[in-house]
């Protein structure tokens, strides 16, 4: 297993280069945003490590240049920023996992050995069900190639949906995975369901009763 390292600390970037050696992973390091892109566009690393605050290029600006490349290496994202922000926006633009400096080597290997056992599906970088797409980068919800205006929380409620297109997601799960500190309030579900109906019209969103949710596929 080949693992890409773009770290622009050089002792930190030493140490899990030899780390990662040691647990038995062949590494290369970059140390800075243009080198690791060059790296990673190859395309023949099994995992990438990505800080996000790099000479050159950005994380960030590394990873969307990747999977618009369509180079869907696995990518855990390494950085002191630790803000929500920076976690959804590594996410949208295609980041596998997240961890915030400073942090237990163990972990990391952890959560490298899981990515490393999911592998790299090809995802389509822009979502599609039925008439709509959704951009995960940009968060452009189009239907029928009009843009509609959605607000965050709906568009990452319609997101979650989309992932899974035709299947049924419990209101349990998809308040678990859109809202962080919803409680066990399940009515917001309904209600952001409510408002999704109201802008994409009611056909695209369907009701299955006693179980949840689904967005109409096909
Ligand atoms: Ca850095």
């Amino acid at each position: 297993m080949r693992i890409l390292v773009v770290e622009d600390e050089a002792v930190l970037s030493r140490a899990l280069r030899r780390g990662l050696q040691a647990e038995g992973f062949a590494v290369d390091v970059a140390a800075d945003g243009e080198t690791g892109l060059e790296a990673a566009l190859e395309g023949d690393h099994d995992v990438v490590v990505l800080d996000l605050m790099l000479p050159g290029r950005s994380g960030l600006e590394v990873l969307r240049e990747m999977r618009r490349a369509e180079i869907w290496t696995p990518v855990l994202v390494l950085s002191a920023k630790d803000s929500d922000d920076d976690v959804t926006r590594g996410l949208d633009v295609g980041a596998d996992d997240y961890l915030a400096k400073p942090f237990a080597f163990s972990v990391l290997v952890a959560r490298l050995r899981a990515l490393l056992r999911r592998g790299a599906p090809p995802r389509p970088a822009v979502l599609e069900a039925g008439r709509l797409t959704l951009d995960p980068a940009t968060r452009e919800v189009r239907q029928d190639g009009a843009l509609v205006e959605l607000t965050t929380r709906e568009t990452a409620l319609l997101e979650h949906l989309m992932r899974r297109p035709g299947e049924v997601l419990t209101k349990v799960e998809l308040r678990d995975h859109v809202w962080d500190a919803a409680g066990d309030d399940l009515n917001v579900v309904e209600v952001y369901v409510g408002y999704l109906r109201r802008k994409l019209g009611k056909g695209v969103i369907e009701t299955v009763r006693g179980a949840g949710y689904r967005v109409v596929g096909r």
